[in-house]
């Protein structure tokens, strides 16, 4: 979408195949709908607060398929939106799959079609291991579209995704359990943010269990479960978001000359070219960081590279993200454990409190955390992570600075608005232990 419309804004000829929906998985069946279930399950605890600040609510009660057709709705308006962006860019439209058959050639629906260019930017599809029973599970592309809310759910992976759902099941009612075969979740992220990830979904109702990989599913009256461990669990809904695959299945690339990757992936360049000077690959298919905002990112620059002259290289440096769980997650920058790797002498930061609005709310209540990690020598910021009430909105700010290589002293310099939680990013003082 975004390679399409910004080639054609430079003065390129472009034509776009897409046998979906327009708006890719983000749209249809990842980022937004996700969101917008991940508000819908927040407003448990949102009821709750409320009768702490002199609220009278009634018995809360939800209704899925509210919540399903207003989803649905909201993307067709987004779908729509998408063609018109592309319609009155002058893309030409081909509402049907595509596949490579040569440096500058296409098929489409039998027809062939030259190019000088071609850009492969087909995605990626969830992956799902090869167990008993497995037809049995869904992934995360069914969850958006299920009939009925289960009464209980096994969410199976340790990644955002897998995160997100659980968080999403247990806010909406549903008895929910994280099976994750590792010690510790999100990994790849800062290690402490996993752990306390775990302290605070364990906290709202979510059941962890770590160590556990599915090994057979048996639908009876309700699914069964059996782990690796032998421990046999009883469900109603089964999501397996244990990674994804690269789209080139069947799309001609190798025949083409493209080189793919052990798991499918289109080996690029730092320009996003492939083995064949003729055919890029951008996004997902190119499994550098699956991310919607750097997928546009590296789509934009290379319509620069090829239609600006000015051949632009992708910045994957300090590209900040998200966890939409409950409590929210985001992060921008270095880990402790990769800073350490990469400059031996850190300093740490740290702020754990519980937010102004949660004081009044009875029972125990989420902490925010936040965490800066600076460089000892240069004493710049280089990672900085939160776990809190609207973590991605604060980390989008901080990221500025960390991708300008600002100071901790930079940072001290910066007046907090108050009261926040933000403002603790401007006021740690103290190096933590
Ligand atoms: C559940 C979930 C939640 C997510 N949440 C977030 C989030 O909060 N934030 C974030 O930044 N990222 C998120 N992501 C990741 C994000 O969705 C992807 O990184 C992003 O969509 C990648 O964009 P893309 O253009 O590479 O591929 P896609 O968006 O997958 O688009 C690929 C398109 O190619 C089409 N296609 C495939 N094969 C062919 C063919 N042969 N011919 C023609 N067309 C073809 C497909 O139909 C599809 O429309 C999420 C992903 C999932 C699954």
């Amino acid at each position: 979408m975004r390679a399409s419309r910004v080639c054609a804004a430079y003065g390129a000829k472009v034509a776009i195949a897409e046998p979906g929906r327009f708006g890719g998985t983000c749209v249809n069946v990842g980022c937004i709908p996700k969101k917008l279930f991940s508000y819908a399950a927040h407003w448990r605890e949102d009821f709750h607060l409320a009768a702490a600040y002199g609220w009278t609510v009634g018995e809360p009660r939800f209704d899925w398929q509210t919540l399903l057709r207003n989803k649905d709705r909201e993307i067709a308006r987004l779908n729509g939106v998408y063609e018109r962006v592309l319609v009155s860019a002058g893309v030409e439209i081909h509402r049907a799959r595509a596949t490579v058959v040569g440096p500058h050639e296409i098929e489409i629906e039998g027809k062939k079609r030259s190019a000088r260019h071609i850009l492969v930017a087909t995605g990626s599809w969830p992956q799902l291991p090869a167990i008993p029973g497995i037809e049995h599970a869904i992934t995360s592309n069914e969850a958006f579209a299920l009939e009925r809310l289960p009464k209980r759910a096994v969410v199976v992976g340790g990644g955002y995704i897998a995160l997100e759902f659980a968080s999403i099941f247990q806010g909406l009612g549903v008895e929910t359990m994280l099976a994750y075969r590792g010690k510790r979740l999100l990994r790849g992220f800062d290690v402490e943010l996993g752990t306390r990830m775990a302290e605070e979904m364990s906290a709202k109702g979510v059941t962890i269990c770590f160590g556990c990989e599915p090994a057979a599913m048996r639908k009876k009256e309700s699914i069964e479960i059996e782990f690796t461990d032998g421990r046999i669990e009883q469900t109603d809904l089964v999501m397996f978001a244990t990674g994804r695959r690269p789209n080139t299945a069947r799309l001609g690339l190798e025949s083409a000359g493209v080189k793919l990757a052990a798991d499918g992936a289109v080996i690029v360049d730092r320009y996003s070219a492939s083995s064949v000077p003729s055919i890029h690959a951008v996004g997902d298919v190119t499994n550098r960081l699956n991310l919607t905002p750097v997928a546009t990112a590296e789509a934009m620059w290379l319509a620069r590279t090829l239609f600006r002259g000015e051949p632009t290289p992708v910045d994957h440096e300090n590209v900040p993200t998200a966890v939409f769980a409950n409590p929210n997650l985001a992060t921008v920058g270095l880990s402790e454990e990769r800073a350490r790797e990469r400059f031996g002498a850190i300093d740490l930061y740290k702020a754990s409190f519980r937010a102004l609005k949660l004081t009044m709310a009875s029972g125990k209540t989420e902490r925010t955390f936040m965490k800066l990690v600076v460089d000892r020598a240069s004493q710049r910021v280089v990672g900085a992570h939160m776990i809190g009430a609207d973590a991605g909105e604060i980390i989008q700010g901080v990221a500025v600075a960390v991708k300008l290589g600002a100071t901790k002293a930079q940072f001290d310099a910066t007046i907090g608005i108050h009261p926040t939680a933000a403002e603790e990013f401007v006021t740690m003082r103290d190096q933590a232990a």
